[in-house]
């Protein structure tokens, strides 16, 4: 076949690719460590750099996080990535990864080590140090071919994925709207079954308020902050259940003190996860009424931080033309049959999804037990799907497959 020669120099980088794996996941960058994900996106500057692509380096806007103690603090993220080609294109690729890891700069798990021939534990090799350097690489391949010209493509690699993209959510939405294809290197599971419908999720935190006294003289004088939240969190909880697939977890709760003073002062973390869009309004209906109910209560105040920062991202018809294109690659490439599956985690894939963008967002390497000390990542994956990305590439550039239809639904 026409792209033979290029999937034939993609195999050729095999041991390339692993050593550049190695070297990034052996720098920490977990998304708190700014210094180190700046060393990340130094190396993956030089890896990028035969690409011919203008590089930007861009500083995000400090994002808040709110302390168990109620107080808001701003923190900085590291630096976002993004590097453009041909941006005047008539049809445009956006390509995204991120360089931050779950783990911290303190944390015992800093290194990679062989576990047999084909299998290696480091910290980030599948999520998604691996991930990068395979689509480097499908784009380096991409480059090489007589297709190149006839597509745009765009690389965003956000510093603060990891940690919800709350940061660099605007660059991927902006970028999303202007390409016709997304591309996200997310891992895929061991055995190559990709991710398809993915739930959306928000992160909040409810800060309760009361009036402290003295719980033997004064009690009745007293408004318990706990008391109170309790009564928001038992309704928080009997969410559960009542709309198909919407899920609510209650995390953590701190608050009060001695056991002589009626407490003033309650947080508690919890996370929501909605299957579509008409999901996300029922829980932030049902949320804002709950607020609503105990925070009018006499002497209470309940203050509500937090969002959904994944929308759904749900299985439309422009995601079948996808997920349709890149099986026939698959075929071509001789791979077993590629599935996917409807999952609740989420990523970079639902925000580009929230913006009309069809997105595959698994196209990384193949490996698993990611977010722990056990991650690993199957070697001979790395040119595997190196060659599976560039040759989705090379047939949409050569106009050998139809693009999807951008979604018509796009949430404002
Ligand atoms: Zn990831």
């Amino acid at each position: 076949m026409t792209y033979h020669p290029i999937l034939e120099w993609i195999e050729q980088q095999q041991d390339k690719m692993l050593a550049n794996v190695l070297a990034l996941s052996n720098l920490n960058s977990g998304s708190a460590n700014v210094a180190g994900i700046e060393q990340v996106v130094d190396r993956l500057s030089d890896l990028a750099s035969s690409l011919g692509a203008t590089e930007e380096r861009i500083s995000l806007a400090p994002r808040s996080e709110v302390l168990d103690n109620g107080q808001i603090l701003e923190k900085q993220s590291g630096p976002l990535l993004r590097l453009t080609k041909r941006p005047n294109a008539n049809r445009r690729i956006l390509l995204v990864g991120h360089s931050d890891t779950v783990y911290p700069v303190d944390h015992a798990f800093q290194t990679c080590r062989h576990l047999d021939d084909n299998t290696v534990n480091g910290p980030g090799v599948a999520d998604m140090k691996g991930g990068l350097v395979v689509m480097l690489t499908a784009l380096q391949a991409l480059e090489r071919s007589r297709f190149a010209e006839n597509i745009g493509w765009q690389i965003i690699i956000n510093p603060d994925e990891e940690i919800g993209s709350f940061a660099s959510a605007p660059y991927l939405d902006e970028a999303a709207r202007a390409a016709d294809v997304g591309m996200i290197f997310e891992p895929a599971l061991a055995d190559g079954t990709l991710a398809g419908a993915r739930k959306g999720s928000g992160n909040f935190s409810l800060i309760a308020r009361g009036k402290a006294a003295h719980a033997g003289r004064e009690h009745h004088l007293g408004r318990n902050a706990i008391a109170a939240l309790a009564r928001a969190m038992t309704l928080l909880d009997g969410l559960n259940g009542q709309h198909e697939g919407v899920t609510i977890n209650l995390a953590k709760l701190t608050g009060g003190g001695p056991n002589n003073v009626v407490p003033d002062f309650a947080l508690c973390r919890f996370n929501i996860r909605v299957p579509t869009p008409e999901g996300q309004s029922w829980a932030e209906e049902q949320l804002a009424q709950i607020v609503a109910r105990i925070g009018t209560e006499e002497g209470i105040t309940l203050e509500l931080h937090g969002a959904f920062g994944r929308q759904p991202k749900v299985m439309d018809k422009a995601h079948e033309q996808l997920f349709a294109l890149l099986r026939s690659c698959g075929a071509d490439l001789g791979l077993p049959p590629i599935e996917a599956k409807a999952t609740g985690g989420c990523c970079d894939g639902n925000n580009l999804a929230a913006a009309g963008l069809a997105n595959i967002d698994t196209l990384g390497v193949r490996g698993g037990a990611i977010h722990s000390t056990d991650e690993f990542l199957l070697v001979d994956s790395l040119s595997e799907r190196a060659k599976l990305t560039a040759l989705l590439l090379m047939k949409l550039a050569a106009g050998e497959a139809n693009w999807p239809d951008r979604a018509t639904s796009v949430s404002e």
